[in-house]
């Protein structure tokens, strides 16, 4: 079964909190090298990404020769599906997380364990621990939000040094502390990110792992086997000015922050359940309404969130952080239907 992205609505205009990208455009400096990129379109562009990747090494303290550069992160996935996985040496992440691990595990013909998510949805380490297979965890995790401390994610490096342990970092940067600083530490360690959410960045398709050398290695060995061109000269141009905006995305970042704070608290206040996400979205469910119930009345008012069917979570929904306006509106929009719907009443009488 292919992976099913979330809607990208073509006919009617939504306040989109569907797919969790930035609620921020890219800063306006992000236009730089575009005119000199297209200028020189009749070329190739450079397959060994260099200057994004001198620029990246420079903002990290690794190694230029321990990055990778890849069309969004999903593509880095399954090239770790493709190079770190096989029929005997399969994958393992946890039941409930980023629904394209089982599709690049099917894709590529590798057998896969769902680890069952605790009763909480925190990650069960001991369950990581000496079991023979590539590791995949998104820290923190979606659609649930939570992350993994440093001291579980080393934990679980120590338990499986003959296995690559993939820490797939897409909404790191909103809260979460990163493993990149254990990358040369230890040599089975992928860090995989993204420009698609910290960095506004969703329509470059840019990704991009860290990793020991020789991981490195093995992922370019499949880049090559595939597309070595698979970083346009526009998305570079672009990707390169915004890695020249730290401010500006940490100042994003920390807006986004704020406003998921307030979005926790009047969300809990509304009797919903909600977890302690450090990511830019949050999920939630309420005691009287059904996951895709909440779901389908905010899209008839003009409002897109992301509900899942799967039987644990079918009670959720994953709304990404929008603008302090967009929030504004949806909060008013969920209270109406919660009045309608006499949410309000029995949750008051209890
Ligand atoms: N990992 C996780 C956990 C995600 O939610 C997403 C976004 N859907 C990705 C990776 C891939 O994002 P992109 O390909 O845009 O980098």
């Amino acid at each position: 079964m292919p992976y099913t992205p979330g809607e990208q609505p073509k006919e009617q205009q939504y306040i989109k909190l569907n797919t969790n990208e930035n609620a921020y455009a890219p800063p306006a400096g992000a236009a730089r090298y575009l005119q000199s990129a297209l200028e020189h379109a009749q070329l190739y562009p450079d397959p060994e990404c260099t200057v994004l990747r001198r620029k990246m090494a420079a903002l990290t303290g690794l190694h230029e020769d321990e990055i990778i550069f890849t069309n969004g992160s999903d593509e880095i996935l399954n090239f770790a599906f493709m190079a770190f996985c096989d029929a005997d040496t399969g994958a393992a992440f946890p039941d409930i997380t980023y629904g394209f691990y089982p599709v690049f595990a099917a894709l590529n013909g590798v057998p896969y364990a769902e680890i069952p998510l605790r009763e909480d949805f925190t990650v069960a380490v001991e369950d990581y621990c000496r079991i023979g297979k590539t590791i995949f965890l998104a820290n923190p995790n979606a659609p649930t939000g939570l992350s993994l401390s440093k001291a579980d994610i080393e934990r679980i490096l120590t338990a499986n040094p003959d296995n690559v342990v993939v820490i797939d970092e897409a909404y790191a940067d909103f809260g979460t502390w990163s493993a990149v600083e254990l990358v040369d530490k230890y040599e089975n360690l992928l860090v995989t990110g993204t420009f698609s959410k910290s960095r506004s960045g969703a329509g470059l398709r840019l990704g991009y792992g860290f990793a020991s050398a020789a991981l490195i290695k093995d992922l370019n060995t499949i880049r090559f086997a595939t597309n070595p061109y698979n970083i346009n000269a526009l998305s570079m141009a672009a990707g390169l000015a915004v890695l020249e905006e730290e401010a500006a995305t940490r100042a994003a970042c920390e807006a986004i922050k704020k406003t998921r704070r307030q979005a926790i608290e009047a969300f809990r206040a509304l009797g919903f359940d909600c977890t302690d996400s450090q990511a830019n979205f949050i999920f939630v469910k309420h005691p009287h309404i059904g996951g895709e119930r909440l779901y389908r009345l905010l899209k008839e008012r003009g409002i897109l969130v992301r509900h899942f069917s799967p039987e644990r979570i079918k009670d959720y929904n994953r709304i990404t952080i929008g603008t302090e306006a967009q929030m504004q509106v949806l909060l008013n929009t969920v209270k109406d239907i919660l009045d309608d719907e006499n949410c309000t009443s029995k949750t008051n009488n209890e």
